[in-house]
């Protein structure tokens, strides 16, 4: 192997997996058709077609619970209640992520606004848009959509829907 290869290995390895000690690698074709295939109508315009639901709709809005709000479609860990806050925006907001490598950020600039989105890093499913006009100590707000994430109580084991041994203790 050349050195340049070697690097690019290694850097491939260190970035599969988050410090949280998450497999980030991409699901297959086959296992993203099975883990999309319990998706309505509404969840499917939202996760895989970017599309956003009414504010104050959400269910997760008000979810004052201690727990974790994982990516609905591959079972990543997004977002932990402790960073959860009141935005007053009628979506769930979180001032950060539950690690910075599960929740990619990318430009995006539809509907003639300057926008930064945020995508599942593991399975590109939407999520919402974060904004710099969030609270202490990152300022920043992560705008969610409730359909894009499901919440796991405390004290409940993490989903390991990639059969991958990821964490599930949280
Ligand atoms: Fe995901």
């Amino acid at each position: 192997m050349t050195d340049a290869a070697a690097a690019n290995a290694a850097a491939a390895t260190s970035t599969s997996t988050s410090a949280a000690g998450y497999d980030l690698r991409r699901p297959s074709d086959a296992e993203m058709t099975k883990l999309t295939a319990s998706l309505d109508r509404e969840e499917a315009r939202v996760l895989l077609h970017h599309g956003t639901e009414r504010p104050f709709c959400g269910t997760l809005l008000d979810n004052k619970k201690t727990g974790t709000y994982v990516c609905r479609v591959c079972g990543l860990p997004l977002f932990s209640s402790h960073h959860k806050f009141d935005s007053g925006t009628g979506w769930p907001s979180f001032f950060a992520p539950f690690d910075e490598a599960h929740v990619a950020n990318l430009r995006d600039s539809s509907h003639g606004m300057a926008r930064v989105e945020n995508r599942c890093a593991r399975c590109d499913s939407h999520l919402g848009h974060v904004f710099p006009d969030g609270p202490p100590p990152t300022r920043s707000r992560f705008c969610m959509n409730s359909i894009s994430l499901e919440f796991v109580e405390a004290g409940t084991p993490l989903p390991d829907l990639l059969n991958r041994g990821d964490p599930t203790d949280h």
